[in-house]
């Protein structure tokens, strides 16, 4: 397979892309009718010419998450044996999701991940470094290896190793271009100065940041991704994946937006009601992959907050972007009649030189109020300059507890992923 980023649809003029994607829209609505069991039945009622806009696409049903959980099965849209990759995630409800790709897919998720980082400036023969795990049925190194790969990126696949074998590759192979959690990498970038490593002086010159924020809402970098733009004297990058829709959206050059690449998902964002919210407003991002052969999926809800961003980037395209994610739909936090965005406040405490870890425990009690509880690795006397900050920051005031990183990582659990908050509400409502 070749990679011809002139084939995408990125740059078309505004009018022909809106043709195109409501063409597309009509033959997957008619392809899913026919190959998945689950959208035959879903989606009787309706075919491909029955609709005419994108308002008409809009009243089609969403699938969430539990259902394709539960029903997965039914959501295969090929036998069993043009399956060539299976990935797993976990539900929002622990349970996992067991999802199956063809060799086609993969392709597809290949083309999705060079096209991203070819916006973002990555070009053939660029040294690329994953920092992430390419194992555990995860499908994100995956994805990246093969969009960098198909790029013509020179790749390693260096995963998460101790911080002198981190600097070991950095110093042995020098790389352009790493892909790496925002918040690991800080740590990383401190350590190499631990040891000596003039991270300024490094090679890295563009740091593509997966699995956190590193914008505010305003679209400014928080505290973590400026830190990173300082350390090693690069630009970062935000990308933002889905298993389930195998795509990705992606910063540009330009660095205002997570673009979509439309002819692999059709992007909507929407408000409590189901109907859409107006560009710029925050509201849960439902996505409709085009292309896929193995688990296609319709209107489905990914449960993260972000907000559209539509007109020509200053890159040119005129793909719709998406801003950062501000909390997962089930995170949001019910305070003082206000909602508040996790975002905000995990922003405040990454901007806090004096905390050296932490993490964000919601509670909840019979009157449906949140109670949100910081647990933090911090001298004790900087506790008030903490709740100064998250006043000042997040109009809020929280009770902070200090601790130790032992006790926070047991609070995490067996998580895969250094998670910076944690939702017990449910389970405190319930009295368990
Ligand atoms: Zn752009």
């Amino acid at each position: 397979m070749d990679f011809n980023p002139e084939l995408s649809w990125e740059f078309w003029p505004e009018e022909k892309l809106a043709a195109r994607t409501l063409r597309a829209l009509q033959n997957h609505v008619e392809h899913v009718r026919k190959a998945s069991p689950y959208y035959a039945e879903a989606l009787a009622e309706i075919d491909g010419a029955d609709i005419r806009s994108l308002d008409d696409f809009a009243k089609l049903p969403f699938t969430d998450k539990s259902t394709l959980v539960d029903a997965a099965d039914r959501f295969m849209a090929v036998p069993p044996e043009r399956i060539t990759e299976t990935v797993v995630t976990s539900g929002s409800s622990g349970r996992p999701l067991v999802f199956s790709m063809t060799a086609g897919d993969l392709d597809r998720l290949a083309f999705n991940e060079a096209l991203s980082f070819h916006g973002a400036g990555v070009k053939p023969g660029d040294r690329a470094q994953i920092l992430v795990s390419l194992d555990r049925l995860f499908i994100a190194g995956m994805a990246y290896y093969r969009g960098l790969t198909l790029l013509g990126a020179n790749t390693a696949r260096i995963g998460v190793l101790p911080f002198d074998m981190q600097k070991h590759y950095v110093e042995l192979l020098e790389p352009d271009v790493v892909v790496c959690v925002p918040s690991f990498m800080k740590r990383l970038g401190k350590e190499l100065q631990t040891r000596g490593f003039d991270t300024r002086a490094s090679s890295i010159r563009k740091i593509v940041c997966i699995g956190e924020s590193i914008r505010r809402q305003d679209m400014s970098l928080n505290a973590v991704g400026s830190a990173l733009e300082d350390m090693f004297d690069a630009r970062v990058y935000s990308t933002y994946g889905n298993t389930e829709l195998a795509v990705a959206y992606c910063e540009c050059e330009a660095q205002s937006g997570n673009h979509a690449h439309p002819e692999l998902v059709y992007t909507e964002v929407v408000g409590d009601d189901g109907r859409p919210v107006p560009d710029g407003e925050p509201g849960e991002l439902v996505a409709t992959p085009l292309g896929v052969e193995g688990m296609p999926l319709v209107r489905y809800k990914t449960g993260d907050i972000t907000f559209k961003i539509c007109g020509t980037c200053a890159c040119g395209r005129t793909s719709c972007r998406i801003g950062p994610i501000l909390a997962r739909k089930s995170q949001m936090i019910k305070f003082k009649g206000t909602t508040l965005y996790p975002l905000t406040i995990l922003n405040a405490l990454d901007e806090l030189d004096c905390i050296d870890d932490f993490l964000v425990v919601l509670e909840g009690d019979a009157s449906l109020a949140d109670t949100v509880t910081i647990h933090a690795v911090t001298p004790p006397a900087s506790l008030q300059a903490i709740a100064d900050h998250l006043r000042a920051r997040a109009r809020v005031q929280f009770p902070v507890l200090v601790t130790n990183a032992p006790t926070i990582n047991s609070l995490r659990g067996d998580s895969r992923k250094k998670v910076k908050i944690i939702d017990k509400r449910a389970k405190t409502r319930a009295g368990r």
